[in-house]
């Protein structure tokens, strides 16, 4: 279903396609882009497009900053109308065309100018981490859910009141639902599957669910998402985020991760076993266990803002423990009840991550944790679910469990010491991400926040 060469060079021709977007990520996930006239695309194609790696910022030693884009052509997309630089934004300079505006993108490896992958590339990490799921014979799919909350934008601040609030409660949830239609239906058109969407429990809050992909598809089209999602809002002068805790006292936004093993060999669910508890296998047990050993390690990875950690916390259905579960919303990982056919949905869901995370390198991550898990045969400690949890209030359970780390710092500290862990990301990536979040936390926990004024100012 992926546009061949030929059927890109249509595209474009077809709508008019003037200029396109060269999309990449950088290491800490902020997505970045070298826009090009589309003259000069067939070039691209074959010999890529030179750029200043430095755009890679702190990742690249400076003899090493010459970089070049290669589009990955299966990525092609026309951006929708709706989510190109703002028409109306552009009303007074009227002496451009409207053609002007019309936008392609595609998403690119970074490769060295001999042709190598860049080793600072997290889209190349994750394509490592592939190939080694390839070798032990399984793909890898997976469906994210996309939590954020539609903000309402004063005097172009974005302030933190959730958009459906108050008395027009009944006439602004119904606007809500349209945006979010609007939504859905540009990343349908970018070709992005969605799976269903839907209004989360805090005011506000919205949920986007992929339906499940390809990783490497499914990781392109979580940065696709993120801005085509910010882009429709703003259309509406909202403002959507997907910082995991914006309010003290209310659910945050996190983004579940479905997680598939696919046999290479006979294209079935490798984590189903029917004569196994839960219909769950042994290289699904396997998985399971491999993603517990590795999940302090890799948190700073999948939740990587100091923020993260404030919805990390007890009571707002976010996991706390190291633990897993069939229905517990504690749990870091869940494998929800089956439905009629366990060959098709059965899955294993990993609760930990948020949406500010670099997609690439989570996956990654996640993938190698689950296989050294199958490749070491660690044994699975038994479920710990919402009965058990809840009545004891897990006093029993509590100092068997792990915690999750309580900040970054604890996070960054654990990864540290994970050997799996540096070997997925490689090392420029490893140190430069440990470096870049260390000098992010050691700013935040210089500053005095308001919360220390107000406490401790009228005290002391
Ligand atoms: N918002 C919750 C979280 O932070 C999840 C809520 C849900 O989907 N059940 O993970
Ligand atoms: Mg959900
Ligand atoms: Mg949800
Ligand atoms: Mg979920």
């Amino acid at each position: 279903s992926h546009p061949s060469y030929e059927q890109v060079m249509a595209m474009i021709k077809n709508e008019r396609v003037r200029f396109i977007n060269l999309e990449f990520t950088d290491v800490v996930g902020m997505a970045k882009c070298v826009t090009i006239p589309v003259e000069q695309f067939a070039d691209c194609v074959e010999h890529g497009k030179w750029f200043d790696g430095s755009a890679l910022e702190g990742f690249v030693r400076v003899a090493e900053s010459d970089m070049y884009l290669h589009p990955d052509i299966a990525t092609f997309a026309v951006l929708p109308g709706k989510v190109r630089p703002s028409s109306s934004q552009r009303k007074g300079s009227s002496d451009l065309s409207s053609d002007s505006e019309i936008l392609g993108r595609v998403i690119c490896d970074v490769r060295t100018p001999d042709g190598e992958r860049f080793d600072g590339d997290p889209r190349a990490a994750l394509q490592q981490a592939i190939e080694q799921a390839n070798n032990l014979g399984f793909t890898y799919r997976v469906a994210p859910e996309l939590e954020f909350f539609l903000l309402r934008y004063e005097d172009k601040t974005p302030v933190p009141l959730p958009h459906d609030r108050g008395s027009y409660f009944d006439l602004s949830t119904d606007f809500a639902v349209t945006v979010r239609s609007q939504m859905v239906q540009a990343l349908q058109q970018m070709g992005i599957k969605i799976e269903a969407s839907h209004h989360e429990v805090a005011e506000g809050q919205h949920e986007i669910d992929l339906a499940s992909g390809d990783v490497l598809q499914i990781a392109d089209g979580l940065m696709t998402a993120k801005y085509v999602i910010k882009a429709i809002a703003a259309q509406h002068g909202l403002y959507a985020t997907f910082l995991p805790k914006p309010f003290y006292g209310v659910n945050g936004s996190g983004m579940h991760i479905h997680q598939q093993l696919m046999s290479l060999e006979t294209g079935k669910n490798a984590f189903v076993d029917e004569h196994n508890e839960y219909s769950l296998s042994d290289i699904g047990r396997g998985f399971i266990a491999g993603q517990l050993a590795h999940a302090r390690a890799m948190c700073a990875l999948l939740a990587p803002l100091v923020n993260s950690y404030k919805r990390l916390v007890r009571g707002y259905e976010a996991p706390v423990f190291v633990n897993w579960g069939r229905v517990n919303r504690q749990a870091l990982i869940r494998v929800p009840r089956l439905g009629s056919d366990p060959h098709s949905s059965m899955r294993i869901e990993l609760r930990g991550a948020d949406a500010s995370c670099n997609p690439h390198l989570a996956l990654a991550v996640m993938l190698r944790a689950g296989l050294d898990g199958i490749e070491r045969k660690l044994t699975l400690p038994p479920a710990m679910d919402e009965n058990i949890f809840l009545h004891d209030e897990s006093e029993r359970l509590r100092p068997r469990a792990q915690l999750l780390p309580a900040t970054l710092r604890e996070a960054l500290d654990l990864m540290s010491d994970d050997a799996l862990i540096r070997d997925t990301l490689g090392d420029s990536i490893y140190e430069g991400f440990i470096d870049a979040k260390s000098i992010e936390w050691t700013d935040y926990s210089q500053q005095v926040h308001s919360w220390e004024v107000e406490r401790y100012l009228p005290v002391f």
